[in-house]
């Protein structure tokens, strides 16, 4: 069989077996349709069923998650934990809290870190989970309750050395502050089981900052194989959250010009940029007050389009720091058409399969998501050392180390690419160096 039919095949396998799982199967697809050359070069993988066995998670566990509103009221959600692959390392991922969380999104976002995390050059084995569970609207009780009854049977599955979830949207230093002091009341150990902790009880300087800041990294890495930097670049940046508010820090910091957020309402354009005082009433607002980007217009009289994302207006680069799938075709069109020719994806997968296609056949510098916004994971390995050192490091120790990370993931993309006659094409490099550390740590281990 040909190993373009062998992929076709194993593809066809897993639409059978996770039927309209749709961001699944994207995720899937985009990760097989980069390896036919790698096949080519390494028939060990066919002989060994790495991609049939790649698809699959190692074991996944959905759990029922019952808590008290404060009238009273009982309320049920779903909690997950995919633990994906852990060929390099313990699983190592995010967990989400959002209404659209399902099997789907948790196994895409789980198989994606596995491969970001491979990306890292750490030893990171990849997971997801999360729940349905809105956190939006609800009291700081209602939230703890919740938080604690979720880590009540998260805790059986987790440990430092076995699986190692951190925040993803919707999990931020309150709520992981939350599990992890239930974590630590049920297991009665104080251990680095959560990254993404607060500095006071064994978390890492620079984690917050870590993904906005990766991406930006990652993109700067990209301008400087065209001799270029951020020196006067219009920057549109989507989300409101951790990472687009820390992507407006950095590009500020390298002489880019920020100029949009947004969130579910719409998009905030203030053409002036969003400077470092217009981006701490940002903080303020999202991460104190949880409020809506729109009174960031009222306040300082920039433009607001209501329920619009920020993909129609003129810049140089692009900084989806959102969602999955918040640029499709159309929306990747108008970009190019405008100018843009830069993309380092903060958020996970923002870019469906057709907007990915137009950006390879245009030649932009595209830093796809599992490359570009590795920085978050890759810190909370560097928060894992910390804790197993029982060290903290400084400010600048921690960036440093960012910075080369992020620098080495663009090189091992950058070189992949190459290697596989694609100068240029990050997503395929991407893809391909992702994969390939993984399945030969497989092939070592064995069948397991
Ligand atoms: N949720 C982040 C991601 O998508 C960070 C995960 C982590 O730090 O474990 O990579």
């Amino acid at each position: 069989m040909s190993d373009a039919n062998l992929i076709q095949n194993v593809y066809e396998k897993v639409c059978q077996r996770n039927a309209g799982e749709v961001e699944f199967l994207q995720a899937v697809k985009e990760v097989l349709d980069s390896l036919a050359p790698v096949l080519a070069k390494n028939p060990k993988y066919v002989d060994a069923k790495i991609l049939e066995r790649i698809v699959e998670p190692e074991r996944q566990i959905m759990f029922r998650v019952p808590w008290q509103d404060d009238n009273g009221s009982v309320h049920v959600n779903r909690g997950f934990r995919i633990e994906y692959n852990s060929a390099l390392g313990p699983y190592k991922g995010g967990l989400r809290f959002h209404p659209t969380v399902n099997a789907s999104i948790l196994k895409f976002l789980g198989f994606e870190q596995v491969f970001k995390n491979s990306l890292t050059t750490l030893p990171l084995g990849g997971g997801k989970g999360g729940a349905d569970f809105d956190p939006k609207g609800k009291s700081d009780s209602e939230v703890m309750r919740f938080c604690q009854s979720f880590m009540t049977e998260l805790c059986r599955h987790i440990g430092p050395n076995t699986d190692i979830p951190a925040g993803d949207i919707g999990v931020g230093g309150r709520e992981i502050g939350y599990m992890f002091g239930q974590y630590k009341k049920i297991k009665n150990a104080f251990e680095g089981v959560l990254t993404g902790k607060a500095l006071n009880w064994g978390g890492s300087l620079i984690r917050p900052e870590a993904t906005g800041y990766g991406a930006v990294y990652f993109a700067e890495q990209m301008l400087k194989t065209r001799n270029e930097t951020f020196e006067g670049k219009v920057c549109a940046v989507s989300g409101s959250g951790n990472v687009a508010q820390y992507t407006v820090q950095k590009l500020n910091e390298l002489g880019g010009k920020a100029v949009t957020l947004s969130d579910s309402g719409g998009t905030i354009y203030d053409k002036d940029g969003i400077d470092d005082e217009k981006l701490a009433f940002v903080f303020e607002l999202k991460n104190v007050k949880r409020g809506r980007i729109k009174e960031y217009a009222d306040k300082f009289g920039a433009e607001y389009y209501e329920g619009k994302n920020p993909w129609g207006v003129k810049c140089d680069c692009a900084f989806p720091s959102a969602t999955q799938n918040e640029i499709g075709k159309e929306e990747a069109q108008t970009l190019l058409n405008n100018g843009c020719y830069v993309i380092s994806e903060g958020a996970n997968m923002p870019s469906t399969p057709e907007a990915q296609e137009l950006y390879v056949e245009n030649k932009i510098l595209y830093g796809p998501a599992k490359a570009a916004n590795a920085g978050g994971v890759a810190t909370s390995g560097l928060e894992m050392s910390q804790n197993s050192q029982r060290l903290s490091w400084t400010r600048e120790e921690v960036d440093e180390k960012l910075k080369g990370i992020m620098a080495a993931i663009h090189q091992q993309c950058f070189d992949t690419a190459e290697q596989y006659g694609q100068p240029g094409n990050l997503l395929m490099g991407s893809n391909i160096a992702g994969f390939v550390k993984v399945a030969d740590s497989m092939l070592d281990q064995g069948l397991v």
